[in-house]
């Protein structure tokens, strides 16, 4: 029997043939491959069905173009897609993406990380993901509608509430998804919840905006409660001033955490005495009208530093909540010399490969996003039976179970991945999600 590093990669080189010079791809099929091939390997049904070589493989690719008109009357051409990776414990769900990045390869990463993370939730939901190469900044309200509208004139042939219910992600928040929901349901000539992320007055579930970031405070919580600790105190570094971001930020403060920093792709936001709830809603404005950030009012005692990362100032817990690659090995290595103990993801993959070996070679307490940012998917979960059963429930109760799911989540993760008295929260997510996926697909035969 090989050992498991020539088993990875054997397996490597495989899935690198068939997906030449996709990065971000390859790393996440790697990060899974290194805990999952010997489990799969050492179990005769699982290894007959090779479910980790499907999984590297959509069910399809879809791709169509967009044709929309900007306000000066000029046509203007975009690429839509929609990465089916697999439907083997739920319909396909996952979030669309706006913005200039966004290309096949990046969408499949994300459909992969998906179909684990959904899996983690303990909901029926597959894995995709999807979005276009369209970039908002800059564009009118009205310029977003019509290419939201062209958007779904294509993507309705391919989704449904039992078939694929896409949410959103980086620049699709909550005006893009109304705009794509009025396109749906005009197009089916039918009110049903094919799309999650929906405002409150039609059909969407309290809390969905805060799910995500809320949902990583729950599980750093719970981390730090397996070491005897709580947020209280502690000082927190965010990156990012999106959705995520933002709502990570304020929930910490809420739970008495001090958060240093928020940032965007100009630089860093920096309080030496931490960001109030008033501060934290002034980021969110200028992120929601598309505007600078980098000359907070006074009374905020903020101070931007252009160009510059949040990694490396002292803090205790550091939560990347901005984008894939946002913290390389330098930006790692930075993070290992400071007092930092702990990182959890809220971004999906925001270490590279190098930075990933750093914090685990630094011994920092570390959380992959498929686990500590899965509560947003989890509460448009939840959003899928409130529309399904015309029922509605409360944001306290919806928060509730935002906090028991997340709960569940670590010790699902933390039973796979305990070692000696340590839980390695990687290789837990990694077993913890492949497990159920993997019964569904050994079960469902050549189908699945
Ligand atoms: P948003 O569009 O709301 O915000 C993203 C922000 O990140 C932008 O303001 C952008 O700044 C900033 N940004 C981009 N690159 C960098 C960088 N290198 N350094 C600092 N800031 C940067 O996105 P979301 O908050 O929704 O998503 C953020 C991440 O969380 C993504 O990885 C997403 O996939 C993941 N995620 C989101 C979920 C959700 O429910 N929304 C669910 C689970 C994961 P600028 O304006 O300068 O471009």
């Amino acid at each position: 029997m090989p050992d498991r590093d020539e088993l990875v990669d054997s397996f490597m080189s495989r899935v690198s043939r068939r997906n030449e010079g996709e990065s971000e791809f390859l790393h996440a099929v790697r990060d899974v491959a290194e805990d999952i091939l010997t489990i799969e390997k050492n179990d005769g049904d699982l290894a007959a069905a090779r479910v980790l070589e499907r999984l590297t493989e959509p069910d399809r690719t879809i791709t169509f173009r967009v044709t929309w008109m900007d306000d000066s009357g000029a046509v203007r051409i975009n690429r839509g897609w929609r990465v089916q990776m697999s439907n083997a414990i739920g319909p396909y769900k996952g979030g669309l993406r706006f913005h200039s990045s966004v290309t096949p390869s990046i969408l499949k990463f994300l459909a992969f990380e998906q179909v684990f993370k959904n899996a983690l939730t303990g909901l029926p939901l597959g894995g995709a993901k999807g979005g276009s190469d369209f970039d908002p900044t800059g564009r009118s309200d009205a310029e977003i509608m019509r290419f939201c509208d062209a958007f779904m004139a294509e993507l309705v042939r391919y989704i449904g509430p039992d078939v694929d219910i896409p949410a959103g992600d980086i620049n699709v928040g909550q005006r893009e998804i109304g705009y794509l929901f009025g396109a749906y349901k005009k197009a089916k000539g039918a009110f049903e919840g094919a799309l999650t992320g929906k405002g409150v007055s039609f059909g969407g579930s309290e809390m969905r905006i805060e799910a995500t970031g809320y949902g990583l405070v729950y599980f750093v919580s719970a981390m730090l409660d397996e070491i005897g600790e709580t947020l209280e105190g502690k000082r927190v570094l965010v990156s990012g001033k999106g959705n995520v971001a933002t709502h990570a930020a304020e929930k910490a403060v809420c739970d008495g955490a001090t958060v240093l920093t928020l940032s965007d792709t100009s630089g860093t936001l920096y309080s030496r005495d931490g960001f109030d709830e008033d501060a934290i809603d002034w980021v969110r404005g200028q992120k929601r009208s598309g505007a600078a950030i980098s000359n907070p009012p006074k009374r905020f005692g903020l101070e931007f530093k252009p160009d510059t990362p949040p990694w490396g100032i002292d803090a205790d817990i550091a939560l990347p909540c901005a984008t894939q690659n946002e913290i390389d090995a330098s930006n790692a290595r930075k993070i290992a010399e400071s007092p930092v103990s702990l990182l959890a993801e809220g971004a999906n993959m925001p270490l590279t490969a190098d930075a990933a070996d750093v914090i685990g070679g630094a011994g920092i307490i570390y959380a992959p996003g498929k686990a500590s940012n899965a509560g947003g998917v989890a509460i448009s979960g939840l959003e899928m039976s409130q529309d399904a059963h015309r029922r509605f429930a409360s944001a306290d109760e919806i928060d509730g179970e935002l906090k028991k799911i997340m709960q569940d989540i670590h010790a699902r993760v933390a039973k796979e991945g305990r070692q000696g008295g340590q839980i390695d929260y990687r290789r837990g997510a990694n077993i913890a999600g492949y497990r159920k996926v993997a019964a569904a697909i050994a079960a469902l035969g050549m189908a699945a």
